[in-house]
């Protein structure tokens, strides 16, 4: 609060298409959408009527014991896009970590196996900041503070490609990073419930891309020891990193699948743990404490679920991953003629792109969001690393704004 007395809030009025307006009337394209939530743009008319429909018969039920359409039909629909077969609802990313690490430790109990109470993730993953969550974080701004209330986990080596050795490829070097996770797991698998990570894209450690065969690795040496797979997609599910889950790219199912962010279009908080019938199954029973007894109050929320059966008709309607491609290879050709920019490990996956600035600018990051601010461009660099991460309607035009803007933008603040 105190910066903020050198850099105020910035109250936004309304919003249109890639585009935020202030008070004033001035205009900054929304380069992040809005962290990263944001799929087609704001005041996109037909999530707006499909939440005002809903509104207009049903705004809310609680799920226990009740259910409602627009949760039934979702349901179905996420299951038959992620083939897992088994929904449960909360209102963010955090909840649905939360959800699967519960879910993964009492599946192992109620089979019989109680020891398997760790979990692992990878150095700087991200998966939400409630105690739990944060557990299996590995960010440490967010984490050392609270790091006496949290669960001792332990964190394999990323495969982040920009980690390789100088004259490694990509893929050879998370393969390196896959072998040391089957050699964790060999030795600690029977105290180990789950295994916990972003798919192909480690956002919050600032867009880490790392090569698919990682994921095929580590789904076999899960499966081989008996350790449950949990794919966190709340970043880049939903058409984000090209494919509709970034899993499909290594063509893997994990056992639970954590969606959130993307699956209202950016219009509701809402989030969702899937799994697989073999995990479902056994909590099936007489007794109720074998059952997951975890609850939200707006689990299953009518008017978000509502507004994510719009995302997923919009993605259908508008033919959005193909259409995507087009502007994913637009932007690619741009930025190759960048070199005469301080960047390196320029990278791109999907609709997400990313390059780190080389400046001996200590203030580098707020110095830039703010003179991008400035000149209409919303960007919020994670440390050294310039990242677009824009709604799919973006056009060519605004494109091509995004992109002029940001090399102004990096020359005047390297
Ligand atoms: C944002 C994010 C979360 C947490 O979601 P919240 O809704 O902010 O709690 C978890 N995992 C990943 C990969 C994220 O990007």
């Amino acid at each position: 609060m105190k910066a903020h007395e050198t850099l105020p809030l910035l109250p936004i009025d309304s919003g249109d298409g890639v585009w935020l307006k202030d008070f004033e009337g001035k205009r900054y394209l929304d380069g992040v959408s809005s962290w990263w939530v944001n799929l087609f743009g704001h005041n996109e008319p037909r999530i707006k009527a499909a939440i005002t429909e809903q509104l207009n018969t049903l705004e809310h039920v609680m799920l226990a014991g009740f259910t409602h359409e627009p949760v039934v039909q979702l349901s179905e629909k996420l299951g038959a896009l992620t083939g897992l077969g088994h929904c449960f609802y909360a209102s963010d990313g955090a909840s649905a970590t939360e959800i699967a690490l519960k879910m993964s430790f009492h599946y192992w109990r109620n089979i019989g196996q109680p020891q398997k109470n760790q979990f692992l993730s990878l150095q700087n993953s991200y998966h939400g900041e409630t105690i739990g969550a944060l557990s299996v974080t590995d960010v440490a701004i967010f984490k050392d503070t609270y790091a006496p209330l949290l669960r001792q986990s332990a964190q394999m080596q990323s495969p982040d490609a920009r980690l390789a050795e100088a004259d490694e490829s990509a893929e050879a070097y998370a393969n390196r990073c896959a072998d040391f996770l089957e050699g964790f797991l060999k030795q600690h698998h029977t105290e180990i419930a789950a295994f916990i990570i972003e798919p192909l894209i480690q956002c919050a450690a600032g867009m880490g891309m790392y090569h698919p065969v990682y994921l095929k690795r580590a789904r076999e040496v899960c499966t081989l020891y008996q350790v449950h797979l949990i794919a966190d997609e709340i970043a880049v599910g939903f058409g984000r990193t090209g494919t509709m889950f970034a899993c499909e790219q290594a063509d893997i199912k994990p056992d639970f699948i954590c969606l959130s962010k993307g699956i209202t279009g950016g219009y509701l908080p809402l989030s969702v743990t899937l799994t697989s019938d073999e995990i479902y199954q056994a909590f099936y029973d007489d007794s109720v404490a074998r059952g997951f007894l975890h609850s939200h109050s707006y689990t299953g929320n009518a008017l978000a679920c509502s507004a994510a059966l719009a995302t997923l008709a919009i993605f259908e309607q508008d033919d959005v991953l193909s259409k995507n491609q087009a502007k994913t290879a637009y932007i690619n050709s741009k930025i190759c003629t960048w070199h005469d920019l301080p960047i390196v490990n320029a990278r791109n996956q999907g609709m997400i792109w990313a390059f780190d600035v080389q400046t001996k600018n200590q203030q580098f990051q707020q110095h830039f969001y703010q003179q991008a601010l400035a000149e209409g461009l919303l960007l919020r660099p994670i440390g050294n690393t310039v990242y677009w991460m824009p709604p799919y309607v973006i056009s060519q035009d605004e494109i091509d704004f995004m992109l002029k803007t940001t090399k102004q933008v990096v020359i005047a603040c390297a």
